[in-house]
């Protein structure tokens, strides 16, 4: 019960789509391939700032000793930024991660667009919403969220190259 008043609270701002208790992220990880695509003029400025975040991902879980789970080139899950007049979702959702990852262009709910990233990537890692009562988390989508140490530890879990603590916020268990 407390996890479902916490997603009320977060809903608002990012989503994945089935994420709930069968959500167990992208099969490809950690060999996916990110395919950043954004509409003129932001291609590049996009391009640019999806390898920037899979970066911090990468480096953060490299510190844990896992290889990188995202490669960036043609042909993988797609990552757009989406116009706000071609968004699908609600005018409450500014993120979502699906077999792609969508981020809103006009409107992030007062989080910033790198923690919006970050997070949906945690998605895509298999992580779910964290419990904000264990601490900070990028999977808490608030203002000011940041990637912490307990996401990585969470990601190392799902990606099998790190220990899964049983102890701490259930979203970091394995499947
Ligand atoms: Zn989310």
């Amino acid at each position: 019960m407390h996890r479902r008043r916490m997603r009320a609270l977060i809903v608002v701002v990012a989503a994945c789509a089935g994420c709930a208790d069968t959500w167990t992220g992208w099969e490809d990880v950690p060999t996916a391939t990110l395919t950043p695509q954004a509409a003129a003029p932001l291609e590049s400025e996009w391009s640019a700032f999806v390898v920037d975040q899979a970066a911090v991902w990468s480096t953060a879980l490299a510190a844990s000793g896992c290889m990188s789970p995202f490669t960036i080139g043609d042909g993988g899950h797609i990552i757009a930024l989406v116009p706000a007049a071609d968004w699908s979702y609600g005018d409450d959702v500014a993120g979502m991660t699906t077999d792609r990852i969508e981020v809103r262009e006009a409107k992030t709910g007062g989080v910033r667009r790198s923690a919006m990233l970050l997070h949906e990537l945690g998605h895509a890692l298999g992580l779910d919403h964290a419990d904000p009562s264990f601490g900070a988390s990028v999977m808490i989508a608030k203002p000011g969220s940041e990637l912490a140490a307990r996401d990585v530890a969470a990601a190392a879990c799902r990606l099998g190259c790190g220990p899964c603590d049983r102890n701490t916020d259930p979203y970091s268990l394995a499947p």
